[in-house]
């Protein structure tokens, strides 16, 4: 899957329509004991009812996301494209 260097989006700050760079998202960094790891946790044990760990969901692939940088105020956005794909993002020079 291929994305353009830089494109034309919308910019909640200035209110209209601007360049925008794009850049890979990053994930960010997790949270240690986030209720949600401690909730994960508790269903491995087996303490609610359903067991998700050994046998896991399989998802068809991941969908992409991409940050967009606005060239007049420097806001950040996330944004989607696609749906969930196998292949990996690839930005164009
Ligand atoms: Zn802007």
């Amino acid at each position: 899957m291929k994305y353009p260097n830089e494109v034309n989006a919308y910019c909640p700050k200035c209110r209209k329509h601007t360049k925008h760079k794009v850049r890979m998202a990053s994930k960010g960094r997790a949270r240690g004991s986030a209720w949600g790891n401690r909730q994960h946790e508790r269903t491995l044990r087996g303490y609610v009812g359903k067991v998700a760990g050994e046998k896991a969901v399989k998802k068809q692939g991941k969908k992409q996301k991409i940050m967009l940088e606005c060239s007049v105020c420097k806001k950040k956005q996330e944004r989607i494209i696609g749906k969930r794909t196998t292949k990996k993002l690839e930005l164009k020079s």
